[in-house]
Parts: C-alpha cells; structure tokens; sequence
C-alpha cells in the first residue's frame, strides 16, 4: 500500500444505488492505516443521508471542480475489504449490467452494510498457567471454590470459555482471584471455526471405499488440483456423488485450501450438512437463510481470515470471501434457486464457474439430471465430464411407468390402478410418495351452473382454493378471499373445486387408507420451521406411511423406505410456451423417481399422463434423462436457443400498461438502429407481453435480445441501460435487464 506517497485527491466511491456509476468524494476524516485503497468502506453524505459506501477508485481528477466535491465523513475500515471478494463484485455489475454500488451491498452481510466493523466475535477461553499446574494442593486452602476450579480446569489442557466455566456453577470473580494469583490466563479466541488439526487429523469419519466409477471420477479430480479444471459430475440420485465432493474436500482441506460448496435452497437440510459435519474433524461452516446478522458476520469473517475450510451455503453464499481458495463444487447445478429473480439477477452456478477461472481451482459442478447448458459444455470438451451410472446402494434407478389418464375416473387426482398399486405397496409395509405439484386443496373453484372462475383482481391467473383455513388465494401475489357463498355471476351455489392439490390428495388418501398416516409436505404444511424435520425424521424410521407433496419432496432427501413414487399429472412442462419448460419438468420427475427404491428394495414409479404417446415423455420413460437431453439439444441448436445462443431481457412494468409499451417501443426501437448502424449481429425482439401480463396489478412487457456471440450481446446490453438512464421517461416505468433469462 502506498503509504509514503501522497493521498489521492479524489475518491471514486460506489453507493448503494440503481445508477451505474461511482460518486466522486474528496478523502476526509483520518485517513486509514495503510492509505486510501479500493474495497475500504467509508460513510459518506449522500442526498440528504449518509450512507455507507465502497472506495473503488483512487485518482487525481474529477469531472466536477473539486471545490463542489464533498469530502468522506469517515472510513470505516482499517485495511480493505477481501480482494477476491472485490473482484468477484466487479465481475459481478459488469456481467449483469448492474448497478456496482448496489451489488456490493447485496453481496455483503447486512450488519457490514451498517457500517460495523469486519470481525468476527471473540470469546476468552482460560487455561492453567505453569504456576497454576505445578501449584500444590494445599495453596488454595482458604478458597475452596477456587481450588475446585482450578482442579476441573486442569482436566482441560485445551482449557474452557468462559460460558462453560459459569455454566459449572463457577462465577467471574473466581476466575478473576485465579488469573490474579498467575495461576490461570485468557487468550480472546473466534466463536466460530477454531481448532484446525493437522492434514492427518482431517477426519472424524472414515471416508467409504470407493467403487469403480466414483474412484475413475476421482482420480481425474485429483489430477489438478492446483488449475482451473472445470468438471460436470453427472451421476443418478444415490450413486455417490456427494462421496465424491467429501473425498475432494478432504485432498483440498488437506493442502490447507478451503472448500465452497453451493446448495440449493431446500437442499440445505440439517440431513446434508451433518454428513459433512460428522465426517472432518474441521469446523463446517453453513450460510443460509436461517442465520441471526451477527452469526452472518461470524461466518464470513471466518471465511475471509481463512479459518474457515469449509465453507456451505445456499446461492448467496458465492458471495463469501475466501483467504485460500481450494475448490468450488455446485450441488444440484441445474437447481433453478441458483438464480436470482429479482434485483441482481446473477447466477451463482455461472459465478462459480467464473470465480474458479479467476482462482485458477477446480470446479465440480454435480447433478443427476445436469442443465443443457453444462451438458453442451461437458460434450464440446470445454469441461471434463464424469460420469456415474450405478447406485451405490443395491438397487438400480426406477423406470418411469407412464399412465394413461384419459377416461378414468380420478379420486384426488388418482385413477384405480394407482390407487391399487398404492395399496398393495403399503399392505406390504413399504412407503408411498405422491407427487403432486400443486398446494391447497385445488387449482381453482368454478361455477357450475355458468363456469365462472375464481379468478385474481390482480393478476391473470386464477385463486387457490385453500381448505386449511379456507380462502381463495392468489400464488401469484398472495391475495386472499373468502369463499364466496355462492355465484358472484350468476348466484348459483353449485360451485365446485376443480382440479386437485396437495390438500384434496391428503383428504382422499386419508379417507382411502384410514389405518396408515398420511403426511404432506408443502410450502404451506412446512411453515413452522422444524415441521419439515419432523415429519422426515418419522418417516426415515420406516413405518408404512403415505407422503403426499410439492417438489419440496422431490430434491435431495434420502427416503429408503419409500418404493412406490406416483406422479399425480406430469403434463405441465410438455407444452408450455417457454423453451426450457421441458427440460425443467423431466429433470423434477428424473428427481422425483430417484426417491425409489434407495435402499434395500426396488422401486417403482408411476407417471399419471394425459399425453402418454408424447414423444419427449416417453423418450424420458424408456431411455432416461441422458437421452432425453441429448434430444433437446439437438432441438436448441435448430432452433437457435440457449445454450447456442446468449439471450437477454428487457423486462418493463407499469401500472400503466401504455407507459411500459411506450418504453418498450422507443427502447427496442433506439436499440435496433444503433444496431443497424454498428453492424452488431444482435437480434431484438418486442415489446411483447410477459407470460402472465397482469400480475400484482401491474402490466409487464418484454423486449428479448439474442445474439451468437456473448460479447456482442454485452454491448447491446450496455448501450441499452445506458440509453435507459439517460431518457428521463424511463424514471417512469420500472425496468430491469435479465442476463441469460432462467425463463421467458
Ligand atoms: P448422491 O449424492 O449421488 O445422491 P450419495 O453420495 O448420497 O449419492 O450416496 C448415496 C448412498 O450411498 C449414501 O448412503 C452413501 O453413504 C452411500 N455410498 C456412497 N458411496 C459409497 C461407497 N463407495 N460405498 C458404499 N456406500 C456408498
Ligand atoms: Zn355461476
Ligand atoms: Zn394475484
């Protein structure tokens, strides 16, 4: 740090802000120990607040006269903030064309946006003295208490904190006369991540023999460790893929690096983060949604220092700072939650891969059901591709049965010889899974005598009906209703569910199979925070029960003792308008199958369809994923879509539908001559209604940008904002640019 050299007579500062730009400050306050750098967080007037911004540039002029410049209030920092951290942030604004300031606060933890300082908190941890061990008996007679003490903290050469200590009935002035005496001492120690045992020590937990295939794919992982390496790790559910992530983690953790592992959301189970914890003996770190600000802060403090080595969160987590970089693995890396819908809308899987690029560490990226756009990458060479193809466990994967629905009659959802097989799997003691994609207890209600729908004032989609309570609610905005008595058109009171969710399947099933519990897992069964657990918890001890839920069932958990998976209708994505619809339904039913069978019998997997001769479905039924992607990326490529072609959104809205069209033709229509006149192979199309124009009574429009090439695609993009933020109507109508849209 230049600490001889001048201070730099302005600083380029990003404030929380949506203006893609940094505000120019004048260095005030007392300058911090090693001089004015980017990544020191200062406090700075901003309007007529003060917020807290990032330094991020250090220069000798501004466009302003530096008389007009306000000066820093003070810097909050004494050395800058991680510089892995800073440069992923940068990566991050430019790739998305967001707002820096405003990505740099996202990707810090809240109490640092507040502007507290970056440590972790400490707690005192007390040890003998050489004096206090060779102290004799008799030397504390006349404090027997003390004496007590001392004797229970010689039994802890590693020494207690102090919360142990008081938790022993022990008070402070004990300890104080003791320390006073130079019998005992205090050092101040992190709360989180201590004792690091040595790379012999790593384990706690013996790791498996591998099989074959696991030690093919492992031995390719180790072959570099110390380069990027970029590996697709494609095995079915229970082949041993999180066997492999443990046994990398532990060469990585070995060498001293550390370890980022990317969870989805519902896949951060205390199920998958205690099989980490039981197997290293070093402290296993977990970043979710669940954390108090503070332990926040402790987590990525620990990270950043370094004393973290293993490190495991849910898709912010990309954002945690490391000290040593080893390795970053993606589980589930074709998990829709890796992508953020609002604000920012990064990717985390796509982030990892440019962060492990930019570490120079290997990336493994795991899934049974992989998103084209790996698969393209792991066909073309780009990324090693590992493949798994046997369980670990005895039994191979389930085949998908498909049902024909057409003409029968359904009882919550469910035809006859589902219901039979249903009943022979628990007569015979094993456990059902329902899959149903759909909570509350149906689709919608209607009129009978008029076929009025409930639909939402809102939004264009129709209300739940919910009977647990009962109400109307819209899953689009979260508006309720009462039931209403009768008609609101024509006054009838034959008004009927139509349709079955979660709860109807509950009712029914529970009605058909008395003697058996029925358990149902969704958004709204699971809102108590253990509920999940619990149920889960009864379920793994084996009794027969029937499991009826959402895809919060279908991802990750271990099941062993369901064998019969029903997948109440599996038509949703077949002909959906969106390209990638297809491809996210089979991998929801190539996941909801993998919960058969995992342990000691086989399993099977009914597939209710209106649509059993569809091509695609029953390519998925009789040849597996592999072969159904295999064929989607054909289908991609001729019709020029992702992963063959880069595409971004414009997305508008309004309350106003012609304000946001307005907007949408003037952008669209400025866009398209400016790329006419560059010769920019960038196509633009729109504006055209969202798929669900109406939504939270709010119109919202579309304008989609495709292009062969990703850089010529980025500077459509920005010339786009830029053109956005300099037209004074675009204040008007909120907008935001989606970068490789998740959906359409
Ligand atoms: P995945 O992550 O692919 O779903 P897991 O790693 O969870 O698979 O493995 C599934 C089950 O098989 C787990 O219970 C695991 O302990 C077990 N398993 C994994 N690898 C082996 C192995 N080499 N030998 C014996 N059991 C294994
Ligand atoms: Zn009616
Ligand atoms: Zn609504």
């Amino acid at each position: 740090m230049p600490t001889s050299t001048s201070p730099p007579r302005v600083l380029g500062i990003a404030v929380s802000s949506p203006l893609r730009r940094l505000f120019d400050y004048r260095p005030g306050g007392s300058a911090p120990p090693g001089g004015w750098a980017p990544g020191l967080r200062v406090r700075v007037p901003f309007g007529r607040r003060e917020v807290v911004g990032v330094v991020m540039e250090c220069r000798e002029r501004s466009d302003l006269l530096l008389t007009e410049l306000k000066s820093v209030s003070t810097c909050l920092d004494s050395a800058p903030l991680p510089a892995d951290w800073l440069w992923l942030c940068r990566f991050t604004a430019r790739y998305y064309q967001h707002s820096l300031g405003d990505t740099l606060h996202q990707a810090m933890p809240v109490l640092l946006r507040q502007g507290r300082a970056l440590e972790g908190r400490t707690r005192e941890r007390w040890q003998l003295t050489a004096a206090g061990r060779d102290a004799p008996a008799e030397a504390l007679a006349r404090a027997p208490r003390q004496a007590e003490l001392l004797a229970m903290l010689d039994q802890h050469p590693h020494g207690l904190a102090t919360q142990a200590i008081l938790a022993q009935s022990f008070s402070r002035e004990q300890l104080k006369a003791l320390a006073a005496k130079g019998l005992v001492d205090s050092r101040e120690e992190p709360l989180t991540a201590r004792s690091q045992p040595d790379a012999d020590h790593l384990l706690a937990d013996p790791a498996l023999p591998l099989n074959r295939e696991q030690a093919v794919a492992l031995s390719t992982l180790h072959e570099r460790l110390d380069a990027y390496h970029p590996c697709l790790l494609e095995g079915v559910t229970g082949s041993g893929k999180t066997e492999i992530y443990l046994q990398l983690i532990e060469a990585v953790v070995g060498r001293g690096r550390q370890a980022l592992v990317l969870v989805p959301e519902i896949g951060l189970t205390p199920q998958t983060l205690s099989r980490f914890r039981k197997r290293f003996r070093v402290p296993v770190v977990a970043l979710h949604s669940g954390l108090t600000d503070h332990e926040r802060l402790d987590a990525w403090e620990a990270a950043a220092s370094g004393r973290a080595p293993i490190v495991i969160g849910t898709r912010s987590a990309i954002f945690t700072p490391l000290a040593r970089p080893g390795v970053i693995i993606v589980d589930e890396e074709h998990d829709g939650s890796y992508k953020q819908q609002d604000g920012l809308r990064y990717h985390a899987r796509d982030l990892a891969v440019a962060r492990a690029h930019h570490h120079g560490i290997p990336l493994l990226l795991g899934s049974a059901t992989p998103s084209l756009e790996s698969l393209a990458k792991a066909r073309s060479g780009e990324w090693r591709h590992l493949t798994l193809t046997r369980r670990a466990t005895r039994h191979g994967p389930a085949k998908l049965e498909l049902i024909d629905l057409r003409g029968r009659p359904r009882q919550g959802g469910l035809i006859p010889p589902v219901l039979d097989a249903i009943r022979e799997t628990l007569n015979a003691n094993h456990q059902v899974l329902v899959f149903i994609n759909r909570r509350g207890f149906a689709p919608t209600l209607a009129c009978h005598a008029c076929g009025w729908l409930a639909e939402c004032d809102a939004c264009d989609a129709r209300m739940t009906l919910h009977r647990q309570p009962p109400l109307l609610a819209c899953h689009h905005c979260d508006r309720r209703r009462a039931l209403p008595e009768s008609c609101p058109t024509c006054g009838s009171i034959d008004l009927r569910p139509l349709g079955s969710g979660t709860e109807r399947t509950e009712e029914t099933l529970a009605g058909l199979f008395p003697k058996v519990p029925v358990h149902r897992i969704d958004r709204d069964s699971t809102r108590r925070r253990d509920a999940f657990e619990q149920i889960l918890a009864e379920v793994r001890r084996g009794e027969p029960c029937l499991l009826v839920g959402t895809q919060m069932l279908a991802k990750g958990h271990h099941l062993p003792h369901v064998t019969l998976v029903v997948v109440v209708n599996a038509d949703a994505g077949l002909y959906a308008s969106d390209f990638r619809a297809l491809e996210q339904s089979a991998q929801l039913l190539e996941q909801v199958a993998g919960r058969a069978g995992r342990a000691a019998h086989p399993g099977r997997v009914l597939v209710q369809t209106l649509h059993p001769d569809d091509p695609h479905l029953r390519l998925l039924a009789e040849r597996g994923y592999a072969a159904l992607a295999e064929q989607l990326l054909e289908e991609r490529r001729d019709a020029a879509l992702p992963p063959f072609r880069f595409l971004a959104l414009l997305r508008l809205e309004s309350a106003k539908e012609e304000a946001a069209n307005e907007l949408g033709r003037r952008a669209a229509g400025a866009l398209r001559s400016w790329l006419t006149d560059g010769e920019l192979a960038v196509d633009c199309l729109g504006p055209v209604p969202a798929p669900m124009e109406r939504r939270q009574g709010r119109y919202h429009l579309q304008v989609m940008l495709g292009a062969e090439k990703r850089s010529a695609l980025h500077q459509a993009c920005a010339w786009l904002t830029r053109w956005l933020e300099a037209t004074p109507e675009a204040r008007r109508t909120r907008w935001s640019l989606d970068i490789d849209p998740q959906t359409l």
